[in-house]
């Protein structure tokens, strides 16, 4: 890794001064503000975007352009944090930092906002001819993946999209990354006396049986299926009128998502006749999957990035979900890079030095590779 390409000590000082900003999901008012002042000193014109305002929150998304002459390039990290890191005092310990209190850290994705200021800085300081960069700060990511729902994509142009925020090393493209539909399911049988179990229709038994008939778990290579919340019945002495069961499916790809949907509706609806109830099932998608080709430009810019900057590139695939899988499913060739945040969503979380220092790097790198294009 050359580090001498940016400037370490400046980028670990806005990192320290980014995290004790509190910007949890929904109120990101004040950590916008900071972003955007940097942005505006580095010669971004800087848009926040309504969605704020449809969501009922704080903030909206901001959209920062910077005009250059090759090909152009989305940065994108987010603005909130999981929960809020007021009062955060932060500790450091053989090249990594960590919270000293009871707060998150915050790294996630306050590393990732860090990273593209500082890579964008050293890259104007160098010089390096570039095309038109557009900084991307979403809000409300952690609850799922919501902002970017709301983001004005008529603004920007149908670009390489990436997203600097996933714990794995810096240098790493993740390219694939499950989507996630939530199922509400409502049985409804007949409520009877316990002692007159034939007047009823027993909602939780048929749920039960559902249940029993699909598959559980690791569903296939590429997905997964579990149960959550479930409730029903009022007490033992009455046959359950009712009962109430949410599921979690994931997957990366989107017609597996839409098979395991469709097993599920036919479990309990079949189920529901057998016995003379009904089910309703409600579907909602958290966030659609994210699943680039290992070939598309997107990916092979991000590794030969990552080469040049002597990082370790590889692609992966990921559990979580990231803005770049909305705007993948918004039409952008998008992805999420490795920022090398550890424990996150946690008091443990933690974030070495190196991986700080190496995502900026990489978008430094990432600005020089577009900027020989044209
Ligand atoms: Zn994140």
């Amino acid at each position: 890794m050359n580090s001498g390409k940016i400037n370490r000590t400046r980028l670990l000082s806005a990192f320290r001064e980014l995290v004790r900003i509190p910007g949890p999901s929904g109120r990101e008012r004040k950590i916008a503000g900071a972003v955007a002042a940097r942005a505006k000193a580095l010669g971004f014109r800087v848009y926040e975007d309504g969605a704020g305002r449809r969501m009922g929150t704080e903030c909206g998304n901001l959209i920062c352009t910077l005009p250059g002459d090759g090909a152009p390039l989305i940065l994108n990290a987010h603005l909130d944090t999981v929960e809020s890191t007021e009062g955060l005092v932060t500790k450091e310990k053989d090249g990594a930092i960590y919270s000293a209190g009871p707060t998150v850290l915050g790294a996630d994705d306050r590393a990732g906002v860090a990273a593209l200021l500082e890579g964008v800085e050293s890259a104007l300081e160098s010089g390096v001819s570039r095309g038109d960069i557009f900084l991307v700060f979403t809000v409300c990511e952690e609850q799922g993946v919501r902002g970017a729902r709301f983001l004005e994509t008529g603004r920007l142009p149908r670009a390489p999209f990436y997203s600097f925020d996933a714990g794995e090393p810096a240098g790493t493209c993740i390219n694939s990354a499950a989507g996630r539909l939530s199922l509400s399911v409502t049985v409804r049988g007949k409520e009877a006396p316990a002692w007159a179990p034939e007047e009823g229709v027993d909602a939780i038994a048929v749920t039960a049986k559902a249940v029993d008939s699909l598959k559980w778990g690791r569903t296939d290579e590429w997905s997964s299926m579990n149960t959550g919340v479930i409730k029903g019945g009022r007490s033992a002495e009455t046959v359950a009128g009712e009962a109430y069961l949410e599921i979690g499916i994931r997957s990366v790809k989107r017609e597996l998502l839409e098979e395991y949907t469709r097993k599920t509706r036919r479990a309990f609806c079949s189920a529901a006749e057998e016995a003379g109830a009904c089910a309703d099932i409600e579907i909602a998608e958290d966030y659609p999957p994210l699943d680039t080709p290992a070939g598309a430009p997107v990916c092979r810019m991000a590794l030969l990035a990552a080469e040049r900057a002597g990082l370790a590139g590889a692609l992966a695939r990921s559990g979580a979900g990231f803005d770049a899988n909305r705007l993948s499913a918004a039409g952008f060739e998008a992805v999420s890079m490795g920022i090398g945040y550890k424990n996150a969503h946690s008091p443990a979380e933690y974030i070495e030095e190196k991986e700080l220092a190496g995502s900026a790097l990489l978008v430094r790198s990432l600005i020089e590779c577009y900027g020989k294009e044209r």
